[in-house]
């Protein structure tokens, strides 16, 4: 390791790893997270001098989300950053809001951002561009912002949550459904068989976080996950707090919440949840064509139905 001047942001602390003749160098930089980087982009860096912000958020999206991080040479730059620049401010904007609202555990909570290094978080060029994102969130009235202090903090504001929901709850092209339901190992065929197809048949994307080593009932990504969805389906098979959890944050957002549970399991369900409307099955069949026909009934068909092909199966 060596403390180098990161190639992508101009930080003066990033860390290059040594690394063998020819192959890519290894940077970690606050600002970037990780990334490899080839010694001919390095070479004709000018030539990508309007789109080092960019690599840098990319690079960073990487490292917040856990993927492999990027390897940036003179031939990968389009394909890394095609679609992903923000075609608006108002999309740079909503992009900020997300993050902000991924980082809010709880209604009210204070994120913090620190300006120097966060900036890439939201693809501002530079820290001014990034208060500036947060000066445009707070005019909108979707945060309350305090710019003085240091680090950068926000609230989120009821109009900010209004506002995500808005554009994901009423968004006819939003594909994606969280599913709530137990991990446990007698539950897949319900996921596989049942859940997952039921869901697809009628045009949506099903979503499901599979964390073993969840303890935390107030997981970021999971409510990330739920704000970001059309509905949500839950399945109480197993009473797992979790379950419940995640229907009552869905549903204290305005979103539809379907529940279902396995007849030999509805006894068990509790009091506080159990007026719902739940789809009571015993057979994955069952499941699967009540599921089927309660999302056309109360949510309509979603965005990827092909309707040629559900007719000719009979749907
Ligand atoms: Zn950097």
């Amino acid at each position: 390791m060596s403390i180098q001047k990161c190639p992508l942001c101009g930080r003066n602390d990033s860390n290059r790893a040594e690394v063998l003749a020819d192959a890519p160098d290894e940077y970690t930089c606050k600002a970037c997270g990780r990334f490899f980087v080839s010694e001919n982009f390095l070479r004709r860096k000018g030539n990508f001098a309007a789109v080092l912000y960019a690599l840098s958020a990319v690079s960073r999206e990487a490292m917040e989300h856990d993927l492999a991080p990027p390897t940036i040479t003179e031939d990968t730059v389009a394909d890394l950053i095609a679609g992903r620049l923000p075609v608006n401010i108002a999309d740079q904007a909503r992009r900020l809001l997300r993050i902000i609202a991924s980082r809010s555990s709880y209604l009210g909570a204070v994120t913090q951002f620190a300006k120097d290094t966060d900036y890439t978080l939201a693809f501002a060029q530079n820290p001014e561009e990034f208060r500036y994102l947060f000066a445009y969130l707070r005019d909108e009235g979707w945060i309350r912002y305090a710019e003085a202090q240091s680090p950068l903090t926000a609230v989120m504001t009821p109009k900010g949550w209004e506002e995500l929901q808005q554009a994901h709850s009423a968004d006819p092209s939003n594909p994606k459904v969280f599913v709530a339901m137990s991990f446990d190992e007698t539950m897949i065929d319900t996921w596989e068989q049942a859940i997952s197809p039921a869901i697809e048949e009628t045009g949506y994307k099903a979503v499901r976080i599979d964390k073993k080593a969840h303890n935390n009932l107030i997981d970021n990504e999971i409510i990330a996950e739920i704000r970001e969805s059309r509905f949500v389906v839950a399945d109480f098979t197993g009473q797992r707090a979790g379950v419940y959890f995640e229907a009552g944050f869905a549903r204290g957002l305005g979103l539809q919440v379907v529940h279902s549970c396995r007849s030999d399991d509805t006894n068990n369900l509790h009091f506080d949840a159990n007026h719902y409307n739940y789809i009571k099955w015993s057979t994955l069949k069952e499941l699967r064509e009540q599921l089927t026909l309660r999302i056309r009934a109360t949510i309509g068909k979603g965005p990827l139905r092909n309707d040629e092909l559900s007719e000719e199966a009979g749907l």
